[in-house]
C-alpha cells in the first residue's frame, strides 16, 4: 500500500507535469467502474474542460484540485489508493495495462492513468473533500510535520492515545501518512519493539520516536527518487532496513529479522537492538 513517502514522492514527480494542464478526456474501465464513488457517466462527462490547479497530498489521499475555465465552484479529484493502487502517466498510443480503471488526458498528450490490482482504491469526485471524503476530516496532522510541531507538542499528542506502538504509527487519528511498511522502518530507527505500549515510553524514547520520524522520511523520498529506473506505477521498498527482510541479518546489530503476522502484512523487527 503506497504511504506518505511513497506518495508523496509520486506528487513530486507527477505535479510538475498535470499542475495547470487542461483536463481534455476522461475514460474509465466499465468492469472497475465500481471503485469510482461518483456516476461513472458523469465522471468522465464533468472532468473535461477542467484545468487541474494543484496536486496535494493528505495522508494516503492523493488530491487534484480542479476548476472549470469558465469559473464555478473548485472540486476534487481525491483518490486512496488503498493496497494495490498506483499511478501511471504515459504518452500517447502506450499500451494500457489490465489493472487499468481510468484515465485522464491533459493537453500535451500526457495520461495520468490510475491502475489497481487489488480493486480496493476509492476514487472521489467532490465538491468539499472534508466533508464528502470519509475520514478525511478526522486525520492528525502530517507525518512529516513533525519537526514543526516540536517536541513538546509532539509527547502531548502522543499521550493522548494509549495504542501499542505499531498500531500507534498507523492510527491515522495520531499522525497521516503511515501504514504497515514505514511503521516497522520507524520503529527500528527509534529502537523501539512494535508491541510496546505507549504509555511504557521513557522521555528518551518518545524522542527518539520524534527524530525517527522524518529521518525514515526524508531518506525514502529520497532514496525513491534517486532510483534511475523510478517508474510512478511501481513500488520501490528495496531500501527498507527491516520490513519484509524476516529471516535476514539486522543491517544494524547482525541478529536474525524478526517476523510476526501473515507474508502479505508482515511485522518486522530486530529483538537485538530494538528495546
Ligand atoms: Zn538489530
Amino acid at each position: 500500500m503506497p504511504e506518505l513517502h511513497e506518495l508523496e514522492a509520486l506528487r513530486i514527480r507527477m505535479a510538475p507535469r498535470l499542475e495547470g494542464k487542461l483536463i481534455t478526456a476522461a475514460s474509465v474501465t466499465p468492469k472497475k467502474a465500481h471503485l469510482l464513488r461518483y456516476p461513472v457517466e458523469e465522471f468522465a462527462r464533468e472532468l473535461p474542460a477542467r484545468r487541474i490547479t494543484s496536486l496535494t497530498r493528505r495522508g494516503k489521499h492523493l488530491v487534484f484540485a480542479t476548476e472549470h475555465g469558465g469559473g464555478g465552484a473548485p472540486r476534487w479529484l481525491v483518490i486512496n489508493p488503498m493496497l494495490g493502487g498506483r499511478f501511471q502517466l504515459a504518452g500517447d498510443g502506450e499500451p494500457v495495462p489490465s489493472t487499468h480503471v481510468f484515465t485522464i488526458r491533459v493537453e500535451g498528450k500526457l495520461e495520468m492513468r490510475y491502475l489497481d490490482f487489488r480493486d480496493m482504491g476509492r476514487i472521489y469526485w467532490v465538491e468539499d473533500p472534508a466533508k464528502d471524503v470519509p475520514g478525511l476530516a478526522e486525520l492528525g496532522p502530517e507525518a512529516d510535520t513533525v519537526t514543526e510541531m516540536g517536541i513538546e507538542a509532539f509527547r502531548k499528542r502522543l499521550r493522548r492515545f494509549r495504542d501499542e506502538l505499531k498500531d500507534l504509527l498507523r492510527n491515522q487519528e495520531f499522525l497521516a501518512g503511515i501504514g504497515n511498511a514505514y511503521s516497522d522502518e520507524i520503529l527500528f530507527e527509534a529502537r523501539l519493539l512494535p508491541l510496546r505500549r505507549r504509555a511504557s515510553l521513557k522521555p528518551a524514547e518518545e524522542e527518539a520516536l520524534f527524530a525517527a520520524i522524518p529521518t525514515v522520511l526524508q531518506r525514502a523520498v529520497q532514496a525513491i527518487l534517486a532510483n534511475p529506473n523510478y517508474e510512478e506505477s511501481k513500488q520501490d521498498r528495496s531500501f527498507m532496513a527491516v520490513h519484509m527482510k524476516g529471516g535476514k541479518t539486522c543491517p544494524r546489530c547482525g541478529h536474525r529479522i524478526s517476523q510476526l503476522g501473515s507474508n502479505r502484512e508482515p511485522l518486522n523487527f530486530c529483538r537485538g537492538c530494538q528495546l
